[in-house]
């Protein structure tokens, strides 16, 4: 046994022994068009094969032990005037949720700065708007600059963006733009009615036009069906290219949301839409988002093991409960998982 060989830890060199060799070449690309029916097919097949399917994907493309931690901050607050049915910060609902002005570039910077020294790699800041008015333009241009200034990728979830705002976005640092489907269009109006799917489309065409890079996602247990599930991934892998980044949200039912009182999602239905997300787009950072609270350690350990490979970290996520960072921790180490670090 070599020198090097002896001082490797075990764990690593078995890692990194799977990791170069994936058991089978994986067809997807990012060129691939998935038609609804070859993806409806991944969701119906045998448990066990579905992820063995999403392992080749995950490992074909990353370390399948690292896990990128990202931290979302509510830079906006409450009083939104759309009409999402899932979101407690559309005023129209009552759900408690107060509504606060923008938050200053120090109090970000603040959160950024304990963000970064707790772990994360990357920053989100969401604001509930509708979209950003040009007023408020210069001074989320000035947070992005001084959050990418503390060596941290950034992201920003803002609504709908007209041109010139997604350039002034990049030009100012920004990373990610976040921009989700929630749903497919089939199902769509069921949840939202203040703004259609094509808006959405436009938006992330001219985030993508402006050399952002894109976060796209939606969220699951809405009362959408299995071929809906099924719709909205193929929405997803189906942008050319795919988006870099894909969070799959378990909905949190608000009360005094709309959306409250659904019966609950299967979990392994939910695992089994992160392991569609990874064959189907396998390059992208799958990222578990809201709904960890209420799943436990064993569906969060099915969703890595699924091909999901990026989570929020920190207690809040916009204006719901996240899993304490002390237990996220706990949880990886646990499972012997590692947070991404940035070079
Ligand atoms: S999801 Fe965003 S756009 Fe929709 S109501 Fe909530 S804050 Fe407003």
């Amino acid at each position: 046994m070599s020198r090097s060989e002896l001082e490797t830890p075990h764990i690593t060199k078995a890692h990194s022994l799977v990791f170069e060799a994936p058991v089978t070449p994986v067809t997807s690309t990012t060129t691939q068009t998935w038609p609804v029916e070859d993806v409806l097919a991944l969701f119906d097949l045998p448990f066990n094969e579905l992820i063995f399917r999403a392992q080749q994907a995950h490992r074909a493309h990353f370390d399948p032990t690292e896990v990128e931690l990202a931290t979302l901050l509510s830079i906006k607050t409450g009083g939104c005037e759309e009409d999402c049915g899932y979101c407690p910060q559309a005023a129209r609902y009552d759900t408690g949720v107060v509504a606060k002005k923008l938050l200053s570039t120090e109090e970000v910077l603040e959160a950024a700065r304990a963000a970064r020294d707790s772990g994360a790699t990357r920053f989100c800041m969401g604001a509930a708007w509708r979209e950003p008015k040009d007023r408020d333009m210069e001074k989320i241009e000035e947070m992005v600059s001084k959050v990418k200034a503390l060596g941290l990728e950034t992201c920003a979830t803002l609504g709908m963006l007209k041109n010139d705002q997604a350039q002034r976005l990049k030009n100012a640092g920004l990373d990610y733009y976040n921009h989700n489907l929630d749903t497919a269009p089939e199902f769509y109006n069921n949840v939202i009615s203040t703004r259609q799917y094509s808006d959405r489309l436009d938006t992330l065409g001219r985030v993508r036009e402006a050399g952002l890079k894109v976060c796209c996602g939606g969220i699951v247990g809405m009362g959408e069906s299995r071929g809906q599930r099924a719709g909205l991934i193929v929405q997803l892998a189906n942008l050319n290219p795919y988006p870099e980044s894909v969070p799959i949200n378990h909905l949190v039912q608000v009360e005094g949301t709309p959306l409250h009182g659904l019966a609950p999602l299967d979990p392994l239905e939910f695992v089994r839409t992160i392991a569609v997300a990874r064959v189907t787009m396998p390059k992208a950072r799958v990222r578990l988002s809201a709904g960890r609270r209420q799943m436990g350690d064993a569906v969060q350990a099915m969703c890595f093991l699924a091909g999901a490979n990026s989570i929020f970290y920190g207690d809040k996520l916009l204006t719901t409960g996240n899993p304490d960072a002390v237990d996220d921790r706990a949880l990886l180490a646990k499972l012997g998982l590692h947070a991404r670090e940035v070079a």
